[in-house]
């Protein structure tokens, strides 16, 4: 058995200790700007331990076999900051009284979640508001080693008003106390972000977008007690008011951030982004442009503006429950066209976003002793952002991820998950009966 075992380690070129060499035309560091010409990355079962140009291959490894991707290249695993692992509105079993599997088959979709977005080459995302607590549960089940998919960072429940943003999944406050109280909670589940929602948004009826829900008091309140438990806050914000009290409060990251003003129009307010640049507040601005699907409403996140004035853009695309996991290409190809420069957008959606979701030191940068989260793509996503669909080899605290398939995204919601209509079943049911009719035995 022994030597079965060592000859086995021999093929793939693991040592005993873990230890295996992947070699290609070039690595991307993370570090804006830094690239090697045929690298070499040495990793074991967690970190990574040396990355260099391979001829400087220490002698220690020289008896590693490499694992040799001649014409790709080496880059950070792909980090998503604006996750939602829960089941879609509406969605469920399709049973007389779905409720009474609502946990379960939130943790089921959440976990179909994961596996989606370590399939697309991402190795660690941020959930920003989970129902149940569900995000903490998937994230300590890969970290003991139950699940293989990407590192989260979890929210919990949006903290939000009564009857305010994603209250059916969100946690209700009125008040300072409830909001201390709230934060702490979620403390004691075990989140590492806080989430709140501080203006209305889309898929709540009857919201506001542009309008703030929060005084400025009540977010620097849970700024405060978050901050005082070593937690950064989140929070959801489409309206002018809401994103000027956010940055007031000190808030650490901005979703969306997409200027509603008070006539209900998008309007880029540069002094604001300049308070938010020189503040290092991040914000996301991957979603897809159908998102919100709001009819002759064009609210897109001011991406190349907020890039302009220096604020800290990262790649944060609202996945999960409406934008499915497969639309993360499509998010960093609408960057570019909105003329983002490819290096901008590859540290936006490495390094940067790493940092953003709290994991800046930990992952996002290949140098030793950082977790060994990596991608390698065929070609040079420098030279073409498509090299990220042609995935050779995904690398996940260092141990290789077999991915799942995953459809093409055309820039739509997919309907997948969507009830079907009463019409289709019963067609369905017409069909099965007919078939069933052939079966005598
Ligand atoms: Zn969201």
């Amino acid at each position: 058995m022994a030597s079965g075992h060592a000859s086995d380690a021999a093929v793939s070129g693991i040592r005993a200790d873990g230890a295996r060499a992947v070699t290609a035309g070039r690595i991307l560091t993370g570090r804006p700007g830094e690239e090697l010409t045929d690298g070499c990355l040495v990793f074991d079962t967690e970190q990574i331990r040396w990355v260099g140009p391979r001829a400087d291959l220490p002698a220690e490894y020289a008896q590693l076999r490499i694992e040799e991707y001649p014409d790709a290249t080496i880059l950070p695993g792909l980090v998503e900051t604006h996750a939602h692992l829960g089941s879609r509105p509406g969605g469920g079993p399709r049973v007389p009284d779905a409720g009474r599997h609502a946990q379960a088959w939130n943790a089921l979709h959440s976990v179909h979640v994961l596996r989606q977005l370590g399939s697309m080459g991402i190795t660690s995302a941020q959930s920003l508001g989970s129902r149940f607590y569900t995000d903490v549960a998937v994230r300590e089940a890969v970290a003991q080693g139950l699940l293989d998919g990407p590192r989260i960072v979890a929210a919990g429940p949006m903290i939000t008003t009564t009857g305010g943003h994603d209250w059916a999944d969100g946690a209700e406050v009125d008040s300072l106390d409830d909001i201390r109280h709230a934060v702490r909670e979620h403390h004691k589940a075990g989140t590492d972000v806080i989430k709140a929602a501080v203006t209305g948004g889309f898929f709540t009826p009857g919201s506001a977008q542009w309008r703030a829900q929060f005084s400025t008091e009540e977010i620097r309140v849970l700024v405060d007690e978050a901050h005082r438990l070593g937690k950064p806050v989140a929070v959801h914000a489409h309206g002018t008011e809401g994103i000027e009290r956010a940055v007031d409060a000190g808030v650490d990251y901005i979703a969306h951030g997409t200027f509603i003003s008070d006539d209900g129009t998008t309007r880029f307010e540069p002094a604001l982004a300049d308070r938010i640049a020189e503040a290092g507040i991040y914000v996301d601005v991957a979603a897809p442009p159908s998102y919100p699907p709001v009819p002759g409403e064009t609210i897109a996140p001011r991406a190349l503006d907020l890039y302009r004035r220096g604020v800290r853009i990262v790649t944060g695309h609202d996945i999960g429950a409406v934008i499915p996991a497969h639309a993360y290409l499509f998010g960093l190809y609408q960057l570019e066209e909105a003329g983002i420069p490819r290096p901008e957008i590859l540290t936006a959606a490495t390094s940067r976003a790493a940092a953003a979701i709290g994991l800046a030191g930990v992952t996002g940068v290949l140098a030793p002793e950082y977790q060994a989260d990596f991608l390698v793509v065929d070609g040079n996503p420098l030279d073409g952002l498509a090299a990220l669909e042609r995935k050779d080899l995904i690398v996940m605290r260092g141990r290789t991820f077999v991915p799942d398939p995953v459809p093409e995204y055309h820039g739509r919601g997919t309907g997948d998950g969507a009830p079907a209509s009463p019409d289709s079943v019963l067609a369905r049911r017409g069909r099965d009966l007919e078939r069933s009719r052939s079966q005598r035995w």
